[in-house]
């Protein structure tokens, strides 16, 4: 039920070419202004922990680490609490991480937790390790001991243009718009719904989308959030100030690859590993100059992949 929606069995079922031995549980919301696995941290912390116990049962691993912001004392608390209660909770440790986007990626979380690096393009279970959010923690349990489906998800309905933000249970393919309905509406400086956070977030096009369980959050932005006010500044050339280079978390250079995609040469987007981009947003919002890097490397990954045919033209 992470924003990634990589399927949890593929994840967890032993894999004799890649030995797991660490699971670690991310307690870190994906981006500012979402608050859904805080929550469910504070209430069904042990849920959280039982499907944790099942987790580390399938998956093999010896030891767990639960990752949480320093910035959410009581989720560390709520957590610590309930495996304290919980039997068989040994090797099971709560460890607090800084605060700061994106902590909440998976590479950046092993970073934090182990000091260790997952290879660039690669996947955490390479160096025998497992992650795994806690809202699919809790839906293990659900699944394991209720027998129940996956029916429901805990969405954060926010941003500055909504009329009751919150934390709501919400029946997956409920629509967008019903949401909002239920939250009270937007207000007049609403300029566009975003499914997910105000960074990585996509724009939705049509109120009848559907909540997913991967849907973690609808952000309903302003103009001046979007950059569309009045005296909203323009883009203007890029003026080699590297600022983009020293935000990137994966240590790319967005500059370079977003020049390689404008000018459509693919393979040297890829050879500056276009495909590690974790589409985190950081270099577009430090760009001086206001260049959408982002927005470039999403679209030439698209291209990329269309050009290898693994998606459909
Ligand atoms: S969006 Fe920009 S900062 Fe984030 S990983 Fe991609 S290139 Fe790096
Ligand atoms: S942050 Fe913007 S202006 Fe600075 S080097 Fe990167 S693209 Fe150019």
């Amino acid at each position: 039920m992470g924003g990634a929606g990589f399927p949890t069995r593929v994840k967890i079922e032993p894999n004799p070419q890649m030995r797991k031995d660490i699971l670690i549980v991310n307690g870190c919301e994906c981006e500012p202004y979402i608050t859904c696995d805080y929550r469910l941290m504070l209430e069904r912390g042990d849920q959280i922990i039982a499907g944790v116990k099942l987790a580390r049962r399938a998956s093999g691993c010896s030891r767990v680490f639960v990752g949480i912001e320093d910035n959410k004392p009581e989720a560390i608390e709520a957590i610590s609490a309930a495996i304290s209660r919980s039997r068989h909770s040994d090797g099971i440790r709560v460890v607090p991480v800084k605060t700061k986007y994106p902590q909440g990626g998976e590479r950046q979380l092993v970073k934090a937790i182990l000091n260790r690096n997952v290879p660039t393009g690669g996947i955490p279970p390479m160096i025998g390790v497992v992650v795994l959010n806690v809202a699919t923690a809790a839906a293990i349990a659900e699944a394991v001991l209720a027998d129940l489906p996956l029916t429901h998800r805990v969405v954060t309905v926010t941003g500055e243009a909504i009329a009751k933000p919150g934390n709501y249970n919400v029946a997956i393919g409920t629509s967008v718009g019903r949401l909002i309905e239920f939250c009270g509406g937007v207000t007049q400086k609403s300029a566009k719904v975003v499914l997910g956070g105000p960074m990585m977030g996509i724009a939705v096009a049509d109120l009848e989308t559907p909540v997913t369980k991967t849907t973690n959050a609808i952000t309903v932005l302003t103009k001046e959030q979007i950059g569309r006010a009045k005296f909203a500044r323009r883009q203007t050339p890029c003026i080699r100030c590297g600022r983009c280079l020293a935000a990137c978390p994966e240590n790319l250079s967005p500059t370079k690859i977003a020049h390689a995609v404008k000018s459509n040469l693919l393979d040297v987007a890829e050879s500056y590993y276009i495909n590690a981009c974790t589409e985190c947003g950081c270099c577009s919002y430090v760009c001086p100059a206001k260049i959408e890097l982002t927005g470039y490397i999403k679209t030439g990954k698209i291209f990329l992949a269309r050009q290898k045919k693994m998606i459909p033209q």
